[in-house]
């Protein structure tokens, strides 16, 4: 089997252990290749070669504008090798090659945004209420940047975390999940064809007890930013508070897609089905609580299976699939055990409900597109995430109600309001407590516009302008422009 090496200091190497761990293709069950496994020795050597980086040496030295040229460099290679990328994510973690492609030539963007925001990171003149000084402030990087990632998205959620930062002027050491970590890799090689010095993008891989908690814990790490699991991130940000560390957290979600009886109603099921399939459920926005108005409940859901109904799961690789696999065997087992548990629950099995049929589906870890109806939103399956093809319809009677049983789960990240008043969606989206709305349309991401989660869904923001000062810490200098420098111990 192919093997795939860390990436430190500018130099592919192997473990310090020199152990390797497979990695598995979802849609064949299969292991297809070798990932370093790496340790809190390579950790160290990773943020040693990081620090020096950021302390001396070219990266240092250069201007804001030639670390924003370098990052439009990076962001052109990323568009030349979009095609070979978007296959490596669709072996490693299952996702569509409609999906991927599209999404590999888009990320280049995040590196031309934040490669043009470098040279504009500016201080302020501060007109002081004191008499003889001049004070200013500057907008210093925070440092070495550890960069944690899931699994359902590797390559876009390593950028919006990569780009800000080096356009920051940090440096990084990326951590991807142990599931899908090759993708990672070959990525952080563009870095340097691209020309940022060694040490300034830095990959160590392997599993989070063994290389996560070390990253996390390693006192030359300044920032922490994560996107995973609540329950991680709760565990990084208690043991980052004990240094006193930067940390931004992205977590999960369970979004409320709200459809109100004076909808388009062909847009609202369109935008309800991808808010749920779309990466076989597995986007920490995904629309999985489908809030319907009771006067058009019975026809909403019908119009909403003859269309999710129709969904072709396949290989992923095939432009033709439309539902891919679960990305991992143990996610594959949880979405499956919720689906039990929901029944359990009394919820009404309106679709699916089965793992995918392997003749069809090759033996991989499929699961059908799953539709309960009549759930209540204090049932597990409305307020735990699933992250998986399982969406929840609950009925709701009017606006207060609707914003109510929306607003009443721990998570805020995403949701949805289709309705064509105007004044109601304006209402609504401000009620919500989510930390993106979206009016009559699900999931719109842009490298411009600011995401991030209320509640329990995580702390700080990524995308738009403020993201670059995640990075950032700013210093204050005072210049004495013509006051005495008094005694203090002679009376006056
Ligand atoms: P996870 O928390 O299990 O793992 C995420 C990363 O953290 C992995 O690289 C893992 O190895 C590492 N890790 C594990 N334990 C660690 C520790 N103690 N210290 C440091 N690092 C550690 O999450 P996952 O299962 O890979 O991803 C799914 C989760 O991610 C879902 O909950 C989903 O909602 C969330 N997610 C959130 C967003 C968002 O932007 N809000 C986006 C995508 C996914």
């Amino acid at each position: 089997m192919e093997r795939f090496e860390m990436v430190i200091g500018g130099r592919s190497c192997p473990s310090s252990s020199d152990e390797w761990f497979e990695t598995e293709n979802p849609y064949t069950g299969e292991p297809w290749a070798m990932v370093a496994k790496g340790t809190a020795t390579d950790v160290d050597r990773a943020v040693q070669a990081a620090h020096t980086a950021f302390t001396s040496g070219p990266w240092a030295q250069m201007t804001p504008s030639q670390r924003g040229q370098l990052l439009h460099r990076v962001g052109d290679l990323i568009a030349r090798d979009a095609k070979r990328l978007a296959e490596l994510e669709v072996r490693d973690n299952g996702k569509l090659m409609a999906e991927m492609y599209g999404q590999c030539q888009y990320i280049p963007q995040w590196y031309y945004y934040f490669g043009g925001l470098a040279d504009k990171i500016q201080g302020a003149v501060i007109p002081l209420d004191k008499k003889g000084y001049f004070n200013f402030t500057r907008n210093e990087p925070l440092g070495v940047v550890a960069a944690i990632t899931p699994w359902n998205s590797p390559l876009l959620l390593a950028t919006w975390k990569i780009a800000p930062a080096l356009a920051a002027g940090c440096t990084v050491v990326i951590k991807p999940s142990e599931f899908t970590s090759v993708s990672t890799i070959e990525f952080a090689k563009l870095f340097e064809e691209a020309g940022f010095p060694p040490g300034v993008v830095n990959v160590v891989t392997g599993f989070g007890a063994d290389v996560g908690a070390p990253l996390v814990e390693h006192p030359l790490v300044k920032k922490i930013t994560f996107t995973g699991a609540d329950s991680t991130g709760r565990a990084i940000n208690e043991a980052a508070a004990r240094q006193f560390k930067h940390v931004s957290l992205e977590l999960g979600g369970k979004s409320p897609n709200i459809v109100f009886e004076d909808a388009d109603l062909d847009d609202a099921v369109n935008g309800a089905v991808s808010g749920i399939f779309a990466a076989t459920g597995q986007t920490c926005i995904a629309g999985s609580r489908l809030l319907v108005q009771e006067s058009i409940y019975d026809s909403f859901v019908e119009r909403l299976l003859a269309i999710a109904r129709t969904a072709k799961m396949g290989d992923p690789a095939s432009l033709e699939t439309q539902v891919g696999p679960v990305t991992t065997r143990p996610q594959y087992k949880k979405v499956l055990a919720y689906i039990d548990i929901a029944k359990e629950e009394g919820a009404k099995l309106l679709l699916g409900g089965n793992p995918g049929s392997v003749s069809a589906c090759g033996n991989g870890w499929f699961v059908e597109p799953t539709i309960f109806g009549d759930v209540r939103n204090d049932m597990r399956i409305a307020q735990e995430e699933v992250f998986g093809p399982i969406l929840s319809i609950i009925k709701f009677k009017d606006e207060d109600d609707a914003v109510r049983i929306a607003n009443d789960v721990r998570f805020g990240l995403g949701s949805g309001v289709w309705t064509k008043d105007i004044g109601r969606s304006l209402r609504v989206a401000e009620r919500i407590q989510a930390g993106m709305v979206w009016v009559n349309s699900y999931r719109a991401v842009s490298y411009m516009s600011p995401f991030g989660g209320y509640k329990d869904s995580g702390l700080g923001r990524e995308n738009g302008i403020d993201a670059i000062r995640e990075y950032l810490q700013t210093k204050s200098v005072w210049i004495n422009t013509g006051v005495k420098t008094a005694n203090p111990f002679v009376m006056r």
